[in-house]
């Protein structure tokens, strides 16, 4: 198990650790995010979107559940389960259409899916600390370890 921490002052410096990510994982894959409300996993997704050539704005899926991307580099699907009740209104709103190999995988309150995500290849803990934002992300599977052995320092 790779872990990988690094450290975000600010807002930007949350928008760069995402746009490592997002080149550290060229061939799509699955991450899972977590921290408590306004960490900044959607901060972080907002860098790894634009980073992936999406140049409008980046919401919160906190509403839709999900927000897909199709970008030139594949699509990305960012998901917040924050507000779901039941992971059955997952399979409801045919989340598994989301689930393909080529795509990329954010999702935020994972913890909500009760089983029916597929499992990560990066975790990422977001903490909150006096300096700003602190970044656990564990790789979870060979493509995860790979990705982190990428991810420029
Ligand atoms: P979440 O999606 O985890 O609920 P958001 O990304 O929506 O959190 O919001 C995080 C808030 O914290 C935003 O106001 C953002 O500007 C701020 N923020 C994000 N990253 C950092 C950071 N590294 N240090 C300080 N503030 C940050
Ligand atoms: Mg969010």
């Amino acid at each position: 198990m790779t872990e990988l921490v690094v450290m975000a002052h600010d807002e930007a410096a949350m928008e760069l650790a995402g746009r490592k990510l997002g080149e550290s994982l060229p061939d799509g894959g699955v991450v899972y995010l977590q921290g408590t409300l306004g960490a900044g996993k959607t901060t972080l997704s907002r860098g790894l979107i634009r980073a992936r050539g999406h140049a409008g704005a980046v919401k919160s899926p906190t509403y839709t559940l999900v927000e897909p991307y199709e970008l030139t580099d594949g699509p990305v699907y960012h998901f917040d389960l924050y507000r779901l009740r039941d992971p059955e209104e997952l399979e409801l709103m045919g989340i598994r259409d989301y689930f393909t190999p080529e795509a990329l995988l954010l999702v935020e309150w994972p913890e909500k899916g009760g089983g029916l995500l597929p499992n990560p290849d990066i975790q990422l803990e977001i903490a909150v600390v006096p300096e700003g934002r602190r970044l656990t992300f564990t790789a979870l599977s060979n493509r995860g370890q790979a990705a982190l052995a990428r991810f420029p320092a």
